[in-house]
């Protein structure tokens, strides 16, 4: 439980212990387990029939989840120009006023639960618990910039029409954050979701919609990259939102820079997540708190922990402790709620992700791997698997799955460790594991990041109390979920000047 802003809650998710709450979301959940979605583009123009296809469960690719249609890329250009005639409109709608409507939202996910989190599992293979906290995180980015509106964006005005562009790892909470948040402020949007989850964020649209969106304001244009594309070179587009990876913000960052009228570039992108324990760390805490943040959503969180940094006198203690529990992870189907790990998104993922861990065997001083189940075909399982390095310079960029890296540092290399930490460029999530406050200090004062987690595990940062994001290689700020963020996305209004 926690509390934001004016003593709000966040959104508490379900009760899992209670038996009543859990057989209705079983109940509900078998429901839309079996249920087709179709998805087509949320937007003035026309969807490009040719363009539909097929989404698979990544768990099981026999399990059809839907169909998504895309829209052309050549499209973009007219769903812009219907943006821009509701811009004055929208503007004109107060903050309070927007607000409500995303009040509205935040209840109406609620309310789908069962059926957002089933999509969240059967076209991203999130695990149950992580359905759970995805919807929440989605909830909690409504309420959180509702509030913000109300008070921040008060006294300022919108910058226009704004592109968010949303990864596939948290294709509810980070698509929703963007959108909340560039509604928020006044502006209209237009959402391009990953290609991979279309689905999910072609019923977010749809509840938007039902909760008092315009649909000219919120357009969904599902398609590939060349969509994504097309919205950044429109130089009529405003600002643009991007999570992703650091070689495509660069590209759109290479493209607005090229425009005289300062577009507005937020960018969230990729980690190199260190965590360093030292010999005073209680081990059994560590070895829970490394499963959770290298392992959980199979790796996929950008602030997953890539790099365990072990003081070598504990080393071998904690690194045995750590082998015997990657043992006894259960990989596998993520509708089931003892599922640890799940797939990863997709077959290429997938290749890329066996790729690395095949060189690294042959490079790395030392490997485990755990096994995966026996029915582990039709679908992307990547093994959790554990390399340890001699040193960080044989980890060259970051790898977005359920591999771990280690490496052992001297008690009086500590300072040369965190350099090295920082020439990776990446300041996005680290984390320390110390019981020495002296320690802990010193590392939070050298080490560059966005969020430093302290005896605790390093993923899972909840809006309104851990705003999210870092800056180097790893994006612009501000932090998602974090009393900056509209500030990015509007600007002051313009002062009526007295006689
Ligand atoms: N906010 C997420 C977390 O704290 C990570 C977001 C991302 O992977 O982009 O785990």
């Amino acid at each position: 439980r926690h509390l934001y802003g004016k003593g709000r809650l966040n959104s508490q998710g379900l009760d899992l212990s209670n038996e009543f709450v859990l057989q209705q979301l079983q109940a509900e959940m078998n429901e839309a387990a079996r249920q087709s979605y179709a998805a087509a583009p949320l937007t003035a123009v026309e969807a490009d029939a040719a363009a539909a296809h097929e989404v698979r469960n990544p768990a099981d690719f026999s399990d059809i989840v839907g169909t998504a249609a895309f829209i052309k890329a050549d499209a973009v250009p007219e769903a812009v120009s219907a943006a821009k005639t509701v811009e004055g409109a929208w503007a004109a709608v107060t903050p309070f006023e927007r607000a409500e409507i995303l009040r509205r939202i935040a209840d109406k996910f609620e309310a789908a639960m069962p059926v957002l989190m089933m999509l969240a599992v059967r076209e991203a293979g999130k695990t149950l618990q992580n359905a759970i906290a995805e919807v929440r995180e989605a909830v909690d980015f409504c309420r959180y910039y509702a509030d913000e509106a109300e008070t921040t964006c008060a006294d300022r005005a919108p910058i226009g029409t704004v592109a968010a562009i949303s990864p596939w790892n948290f294709p509810l909470a980070i698509f929703t954050g963007e959108v909340a948040a560039a509604l928020a402020a006044g502006n209209v949007v237009l959402a391009k979701p990953a290609e991979q989850t279309t689905l999910i964020a072609h019923y977010a649209v749809q509840l938007m919609h039902e909760a008092g969106v315009p649909k000219n304001v919120l357009q969904l244009l599902s398609g590939a990259g060349d969509v994504g594309a097309a919205l950044t070179q429109d130089t009529r587009i405003n600002g643009v939102i991007f999570t992703g990876s650091t070689e495509v913000a660069g590209l759109i960052n290479r493209n607005l820079s090229r425009r005289n009228d300062h577009p507005v570039l937020i960018a969230e992108t990729g980690g190199m997540n260190a965590m360093i324990v030292d010999s005073t760390a209680l081990a059994e805490q560590v070895c829970a708190d490394v499963l959770n943040s290298a392992f959980d959503s199979a790796g996929q969180r950008c602030s997953a922990l890539r790099v365990l940094c072990v003081q070598e006198d504990v080393a071998e203690h904690m690194l045995a402790m750590i082998k015997g529990a990657m043992n006894e992870l259960r990989v596998g189907n993520p509708a089931q709620f003892n599922t640890d790990v799940g797939p990863v998104i997709d077959a290429e993922a997938q290749q890329n992700l066996l790729a690395h861990i095949e060189k690294m065997k042959a490079a790395a001083q030392s490997f485990h791997q755990i096994a995966l189940p026996q029915d582990a075909e039709n679908a992307t399982f990547v093994a959790p698997v554990l390399f340890e390095l001699n040193n960080l310079n044989e980890l060259q960029r970051e790898v977005f799955g359920p591999v771990l890296h280690v490496v052992r540092y001297r008690a009086g290399e500590l300072d040369a460790l965190i350099d090295q930490i920082n020439a990776k460029q990446f300041a996005l999530t680290h984390g320390i594991h110390s019981r020495i406050d002296g320690t802990v200090a010193h590392i939070c004062r050298r080490i560059e990041a966005g969020n430093v987690y302290v005896n605790r595990n390093i993923v899972g940062a909840v809006v309104g109390v851990q705003p999210f994001g870092g800056h180097g290689l790893s994006g612009t700020g501000p932090k998602a979920g974090g009393p900056f963020y509209l500030q990015r996305l509007s600007r002051a209004a313009a002062w009526q000047m007295p006689a």
